[in-house]
């Protein structure tokens, strides 16, 4: 047997923004089609008009624009089986609705949502299945007539699969090998409904991987109870030559605690859950995004990747797309969920950021100077990235704990940056650091530091010509004046070496506030 051109799909139904286990999903699709030379198709499962939302779908694209990953063919994108929108393909689900009626693999049903709330209230467990579809209203139980007479008068009605009870039904999945169910338990699912004209999930979707030649479907767990039914459908349609193999991944699970990640959780800990910020068109309100948060995009990717699938012992946790292309191995991805450490994402964040170059952080930094009332130049926010960007950051947890990390965003630098762009407003003896560092003889000893220091002109105030002349004052004078002279420049005990501050600022604004901290402190 000729090997199959391997195809897969993402197909988002767009009733809100991306959720992060989406993308993971669609990265996994990505990098699976990929490494198989195949197609990665972008779907847009709309046919559920009530929970459409305006706005979801140019979010999608964006938020996959943004993190690198693309797609062969799709909305947006063009290709020889579109339309690829399925609000668009309506005809096309007509025909194969139709060919399940005459078929007998599917019936037409009149009950009304009334008729259908009385019969659950009457039996406990209502399933409309087998056992029961001939006590309702429909083609099966319904003479010819009657059925014709409903459809003519115009009254509304679904279209339902007919599901064979006491059948074993098996899906072979790739990640969690062979699961079975009895068809017993499965309802007869509404496919069509008349009132809109439109099929529901479960038809169009099996219809159009069908269609679109889709060699596999890789979605999410939650998926996974449906896939039985989705079996049936394509031996109904006598498509089981070519149905698509099967691989449902792994849930995301909470950062702590049991169950799925939910936006809570995020909200509760402080990270975001989707890519980017999405702002709700009816309530206004706003969720946060990892791009507007501050996270590079390739260390999300390379955060979700290994959630649920790593690349086996002894290979390195940082790597490219590229590289994941190669390493990726579906059948390795785990069963069992996958918890969602967002730590893990913020230390990815470190990482990549710390490959960059300073340059690569000002714009970011710039924007943040500037909200804050403060305008430089991108050499300067530069030079201050380098002195700081190994810092650690102290911070409080969703717990209220308090910890401390590595800078992970551009974002984090600014508490710890302000002092390069605005003089201390006051000093303060109150502080612990500056009533340990300074004491009686310390303003004498800051004098003659300022004295030593006017040597030097405007241009020779740099690290090399500073050191060695108040190195060689201190030695001998036996003078100890850094922590003392950090109080003047910073106003605490933060900030990096206190000759690079020194040069950074310069010899004006050095002097003056060594005069400042002289006459507040005495
Ligand atoms: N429209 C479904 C979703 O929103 C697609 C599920 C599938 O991949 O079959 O995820």
């Amino acid at each position: 047997m000729s090997e199959r051109r391997v195809r897969v799909r993402f197909a988002p139904s767009p009733t809100g923004p991306l959720h992060i286990g989406g993308v993971r999903t669609a990265l996994y699709n990505y990098l699976f089609a990929r490494q198989h030379g195949g197609d990665l198709i972008f779907r847009i499962e709309d046919t559920d008009s009530s929970r459409f939302v305006p706005g979801a779908e140019d979010y999608i694209i964006e938020a996959f624009q943004w993190l690198g990953i693309k797609f062969d063919e799709g909305v947006s994108f063009g290709g020889q089986h579109g339309p690829y929108r399925q609000s668009e393909r309506r005809d096309i689900y007509r025909k194969y609705v139709r060919q399940l009626l005459d078929n007998g693999k599917a019936y037409i049903a009149f009950d009304t949502p009334e008729e259908l709330d009385a019969k659950r209230k009457e039996v406990e467990n209502f399933q409309y299945d087998a056992q029961t579809r001939m006590q309702m209203r429909n083609s099966l139980s319904l003479p010819k007539e009657e059925v014709e007479r409903l459809i003519a008068e115009g009254e509304q009605y679904v279209v339902r699969f007919k599901i064979e009870p006491g059948r074993d039904v098996h899906v072979d999945d790739l990640i969690r090998g062979d699961v079975s169910i009895n068809s017993s338990v499965l309802d007869d699912k509404v496919l069509f409904k008349s009132a809109d004209g439109l099929p529901t999930y479960h038809l169009a979707n099996i219809v159009d991987d069908h269609l679109m030649e889709v060699s596999h479907v890789i979605r999410g767990e939650e998926w996974l109870p449906s896939a039985p039914l989705h079996v049936l459908l394509y031996e109904a349609f006598g498509w089981q030559d070519t149905m698509p193999r099967f691989a449902h991944l792994p849930l995301l699970l909470k950062p702590v605690g049991n169950g799925k990640l939910s936006k809570r959780d995020g909200d509760k800990l402080g990270f975001p859950v989707f890519p980017l910020e999405w702002k709700d068109p009816q309530t206004g309100a706003i969720s946060s995004g990892y791009r507007e948060q501050g996270y590079l995009p390739e260390a999300v990717v390379n955060f979700l990747a290994l959630l649920g699938w790593n690349p086996g012992e002894g290979h390195e946790e940082m790597m490219s797309l590229d590289e994941m292309v190669g390493l990726f191995d579906l059948s390795k991805c785990s069963k069992s969920g996958a918890r969602f450490d967002y730590v893990k994402g913020m230390w990815f964040n470190h990482q990549y950021l710390m490959q960059q170059p300073a340059e690569a952080w000002t714009p970011a930094f710039d924007k943040i100077l500037r909200e804050n009332g403060i305008e430089s130049t991108p050499e300067r926010e530069a030079q201050v990235v380098e002195m700081m960007k190994m810092k650690v950051i102290e911070y409080v947890d969703g717990e209220n704990n308090k910890k401390k990390r590595n800078i992970s965003f551009v974002s984090d630098l600014w508490p710890l940056c302000r002092f390069f762009f605005v003089a201390p407003e006051r000093y303060d003896k109150e502080d612990g650091f500056v009533s340990k560092n300074w004491k009686e003889t310390t303003a004498q000893e800051m004098d003659q530091l300022v004295g030593v220091l006017s040597a030097l002109d405007e241009k020779e105030f740099t690290v090399e010509e500073m050191k060695p002349l108040v190195d060689a004052w201190a030695e001998a004078t036996g003078a100890r004046p850094w922590n003392a002279w950090r109080v003047c420049l910073v106003g605490t005990g933060q900030g990096p070496d206190m000759y690079e501050l020194a040069a950074f600022l310069g010899r004006q604004e050095t002097i003056k506030r060594m005069e400042n901290a002289i006459a507040a402190l005495g």
